[in-house]
């Protein structure tokens, strides 16, 4: 990923980080323990790394939530393999 920023809870705790991969589609790094900016310790632990799903993450230190959004490109891109395996479905069919 690229352009990595941080993703933080309104208290500005970092939550994790999010970037684009290589096909522009929005990824976010979540942290198993949120970081305070202020104590920088070390390389945090990465629990998971999310792209196409919404999800509800709590802070670690303060207990505030925030919903990670893929975004538009995640969504087109999951409804162009839909409607890809539909066509192929429907070209089985035509063919019996
Ligand atoms: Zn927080």
């Amino acid at each position: 990923m690229n352009e990595l920023t941080a993703w933080k809870c309104k208290a500005g705790h970092v939550l994790g980080q999010s970037g684009r991969n290589g096909h522009g589609i929005r990824q976010v790094i979540i942290y198993r323990e949120a970081i305070d900016p202020d104590e920088l310790g070390d390389a945090p632990d990465v629990l998971l790394v999310a792209e196409g799903l919404v999800m509800d993450v709590r802070c670690s230190i303060c207990g505030d939530m925030r919903t990670w959004v893929p975004g538009e490109e995640a969504i087109q891109r999951i409804i162009k393999l839909y409607s890809r395996e539909r066509m192929k479905d429907a070209g089985n069919a035509s063919q019996k």
